[in-house]
Parts: C-alpha cells; structure tokens; sequence
C-alpha cells in the first residue's frame, strides 16, 4: 500500500524545521521533502552556490540577467545552517506600517498585530538559544527572556557602541542564535569563523538542523527526503490536494508523495514558484491563485553596507579566523521623523570583507530598511523557457521603490555619521545587488482576510484550500527593516500550533 503521510512539510529550512519538528512531537506522521542535500559542519556556502539553479532576474538599474538567486540556501536546514543568527524580533510598527508607505504600495498591515506573536517569539528564543540583548535595545517590542548572556561586543562593535554613545545613540549588543554558554547539550561559541555563509560544526549556533531536526533523527514518524524537489501540487478535487508531484535529482525519476496536509516552506521565492507550478483543471492559473495575486509583494529589503578605514587601530586585536559576524546593532532611526516617510531602519555591525579580514582599522555595517510591499515586485515563471529540470523558468521581477532608495539613503548618512565619529578617515558605501535575490525574502504568498487582495488566510491557508498552508516568510504582508528569520520561524510556530489543535487531517 502506498504511504499517506498526515502532513508533507516542503523544505527543511528556518519555517519548514519549526513546522516538522513541532508535528513530530505531536505524533503526526511527517514527510519532509527537501531539495538539498545535508551539508557537513565546515562547509561553505560559497563552495555550494556554483551547483545551485539560477533564476532571470533585474539588476539593480533594471537590466536583466540571467544570474538571479532564488534560495537562502539549498539544503537541511536551509539559510539556517549558514546564516548568521542574527535574532530580532520585529518592532510593533513592522505589524502596521500604513503610515509610512507611499500610496501605490500593497497595504503593508499584517491582519494580526505583534502581541499574537509574541508567544511565538517566547517559543523561538527558548528552542534555538537566543542570546540577550542586554535589556538594551530601546525599540523591543517586549523584555528579553534572558536565556543566554549577551556576547561581548567585537574590537569592530566596541568601536561602533563607543561612537554611537558619542552622538547619543543606543547601541545594544545583537542577540544571536549562537550560544554564549553552554545551552542544552550545545557548547558555548568557539569563535571558529563569522559564522556567517558557514555551516557551524561545533554545535553552537542554532540552526534548525541542529536544534530541532537533527535531534529527531530515527524518530519513526519522521521522514526526511533529501534531493527530492517539488514539483507540483496536485489537486485531486477542487480546494483539495491529495499528492505532490516530486523531481528526484539524482535519477530525473518522477514520483507522488501522499498526504492530508501539505505545508509549503521552500523560502519566500520558491514556495510561490511551487504554488504558480501547480496548475490543473480547478486553478488554471496556478493554486491560490484566482486573483493573481501568487508571486507579488516581493519584498526582498533594501540594504546596503558601508565601510570605513580608521585612523587608529581598533582597542583590541581582532579575531584571527573570524569573530562574530554581528555583535552590536543600533535602532535609534528605526522610527525617525526625519527619515522619508518616517521609517528608517536597522544599522548592524557585520564582519570584514575577506580582503579586510586581519585588517584592525576597518569597520563595516549594513544599513538595512524593510521595503514597500509592490504588485509589481514578483516572482514569476516562464512558461516558454524550461530550465534544465524541464521546469518554467523562475523570474524575479523586482525593482526597488524610489522612497526606500531615499530611506535607505537616510539610513546611510546616518551610518556615515557614525563611522566618522568612531575616527574614520575614509567611508565608502558597497555596491547594491538586492534585486537579483537576497537571504531576506518575503511576501509572495500575503496573508490576510480578503481573498481577492491575499494568497493566504491569517493562519497560513490557501484561500480556498482545505489542506494547503504557507509557512514561510511568504505570509508577511510588510518584511519590517530586522533581519526575518525569527519573526519566520515564530510564524511557523504559531501556524504548527493551529495545525496540532485543528488535530490530524
Ligand atoms: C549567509 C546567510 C546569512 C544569513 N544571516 C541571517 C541572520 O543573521 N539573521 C536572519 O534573520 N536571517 C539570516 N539569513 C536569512 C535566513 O537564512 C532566512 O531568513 C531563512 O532561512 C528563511 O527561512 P525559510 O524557511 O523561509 O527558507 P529556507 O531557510 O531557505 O528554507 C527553504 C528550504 O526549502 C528548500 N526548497 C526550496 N524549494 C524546494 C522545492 N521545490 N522542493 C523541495 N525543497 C525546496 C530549500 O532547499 C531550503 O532548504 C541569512 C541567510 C544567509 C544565506
């Protein structure tokens, strides 16, 4: 007989790890297809993009190319197994930032505010080890839980927190999925690397793969498929789906996997291409999509890295092989009166370029601004150019808003600001590239109440669905100007629980 599981999670990434793992413990039988491969503690990520499928995208001037990168990562664990833990929980503002964008953007409100989530957040921060931030950070939406110290900032942070304090600023130590001291059975941070694009082979930070799917390894009602892309949704009746249609990589063989639930995590990008894929007789179109609405509000954030040479060397020697990535980050132009439209961002403190590493003079941060929700800004497919899996395509359709390119401006000065006052000599800013893809993704499958103007209901469904739930950052309406990875996986949380109290399909 063939299997029927109870749910098939599509990816094994920042939301799809939450969703599985929280089902397992609930006793559903899990499948979790996942088109990656395990990657090895060590590995790099810029040693894997090179085998990773590209997607036609814009660049930043608008021209096209066919260079465009649709993933975080592709892999167990997804961005998580690389990223750099950088763990904010969005500000009330990002639940509603109808005030501060311009009148041709989506409407940004969430169709829930941040206390719903917060809960959520708790869940998150306890499962994955997030660090404090100090009680330091003026714009938390609610007091840290204190799980783990803060880390001590780097020679690079120290100067930013020094120069911050200088002009009147807040700076606060960041809180990170890499543990300060002995979590569970994890160890405290070695400082091997940045942490950042590397996969952590001690234990320390916590991705998903570490933390929660990893642990579950041999449960017998898990079940990880890897190398196994999906394809297609089938729905076997209208609103119902009763198989996904699988590409498996390594034999070009097809096949369909059963279940009575199927939740779609693959990152913003994908899920969306994965939705427009699955076409039949009852959605022409694609599923979800009746109004057209699968694919747009790509919000992909608009950032941008400044860097600046001192005149002195920093106070202390940095790191040899690394240091944390982020140590120290600053929300005084979060909600700014003299930012364009009131909403700055976050400026964070990231690691050297590799040419700087070892360098004790240079300081570099990212400034970044949550970006207005766009019709225009969308994933889509081309239908009439097959990539090398005989798939449409994937288009990114992106182009930036003027007012975030003005916002982000804001935000730069800013930066620059703060740069001079730690004794640069020099600040120059980094090239821009969001628009051909960025780790940030957000968007595509909206949620919200009226189906007409989202894909999703505020718990995930597909309107008009009764089995098919969207996970990832996908649902955001607005990607709010922190990094997301937190607020996704809070997300997933909130979206496992109603699944677990709905009870089993
Ligand atoms: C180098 C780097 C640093 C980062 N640093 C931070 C940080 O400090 N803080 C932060 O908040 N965020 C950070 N991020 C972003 C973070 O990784 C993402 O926000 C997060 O992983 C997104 O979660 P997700 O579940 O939506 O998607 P992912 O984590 O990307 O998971 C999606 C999974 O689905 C799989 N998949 C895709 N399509 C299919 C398909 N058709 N069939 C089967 N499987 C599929 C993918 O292989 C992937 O494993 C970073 C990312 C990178 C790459």
């Amino acid at each position: 007989m063939e299997r029927r599981y109870d749910v098939c999670v599509i990816g094994s990434g920042a939301a799809g790890g939450v969703v599985a793992s929280e089902l397992v413990g609930a006793g559903w039988d899990v499948l979790v297809v996942e088109q990656g491969e395990h990657v090895p503690g060590g590995a790099y990520l810029v040693d894997l993009i090179p085998g990773y499928e590209t997607a036609r995208a814009r660049t930043m001037t608008g021209e096209w190319t066919e260079e465009g990168y649709p993933w975080t990562a592709c892999c167990v664990g997804g961005g998580t197994r690389f990223y750099a833990g950088v763990s904010l929980r969005m500000r009330r503002v990002d639940f509603d930032a109808a005030g501060h964008v311009a009148p041709d953007a989506l409407p940004p409100a969430w169709p829930f505010g941040y206390d719903e989530l917060r809960a959520h957040y708790d869940w998150a921060e306890r499962a994955l080890g997030i660090t404090s931030d100090g009680g330091l950070d003026p714009q938390r939406p609610s007091p840290p839980l204190d799980l783990l110290p803060a880390h001590r900032p780097s020679a690079r942070g120290a100067a930013l927190v020094a120069a911050g304090r200088s002009l009147g600023m807040r700076p606060f130590p960041v809180p990170l999925a890499v543990a300060s001291a002995a979590f569970g059975d994890a160890p405290a941070c070695a400082d091997l690397t940045a942490c950042t694009d590397y996969a952590c082979p001690s234990g320390a930070k916590g991705d998903v793969h570490q933390r929660l799917l990893g642990p579950l390894a041999g449960a017998p009602n898990l079940t990880l498929r890897t190398g196994l892309k999906a394809v297609r949704l089938v729905q076997d009746r209208p609103g119902h789906v009763g198989g996904l249609d699988c590409l498996d990589l390594a034999t070009g063989t097809r096949e369909t996997v059963r279940a009575g639930m199927f939740v779609v995590a693959a990152n913003a990008i994908q899920s969306a291409a994965l939705l427009l894929r699955s076409r039949s007789e009852f959605a022409p179109d694609g599923l979800g999509n009746d109004h057209g609405m699968v694919g747009r509000g790509l919000c992909m954030k608009a950032g941008q890295h400044v860097r600046a040479t001192l005149a002195e060397d920093l106070p202390e020697p940095l790191v040899a092989a690394g240091g944390r990535y982020a140590t120290v980050a600053l929300t005084d132009h979060y909600l700014d009166p003299d930012c364009p439209s009131g909403l700055g961002g976050l400026i964070l403190e990231t690691g050297p370029l590799d040419e700087d590493r070892g360098n004790p003079r240079v300081l570099r941060v990212e400034c970044l601004v949550g970006d207005q929700p766009m019709a225009s800004n969308r994933v889509a497919l081309d239908w009439s150019a097959l990539d090398a899996n005989g798939l449409p395509r994937l288009v990114i359709d992106y182009r930036p808003h003027p007012l975030d390119l003005e916002r982000l401006a804001y935000l730069r000065k800013r930066a620059a600001e703060l740069m001079t006052a730690a004794g640069a000599t020099r600040v120059v800013t980094e090239p821009m590239d969001f628009p051909l893809g960025s780790a940030h993704l957000h968007g595509t499958c909206r949620m919200g109440t009226d189906p007409r103007a989202s894909v999703c209901d505020p718990d995930g469904r597909v309107h008009a669905t009764d089995n098919v739930r969207v996970a990832d950052g996908a649902l955001m309406p607005y990607p709010g100007g922190v990094n997301p990875t937190l607020t996704i996986q809070a997300l997933a949380h909130r979206l496992a629980t109603s699944l677990v109290v709905d009870g089993k399909p």
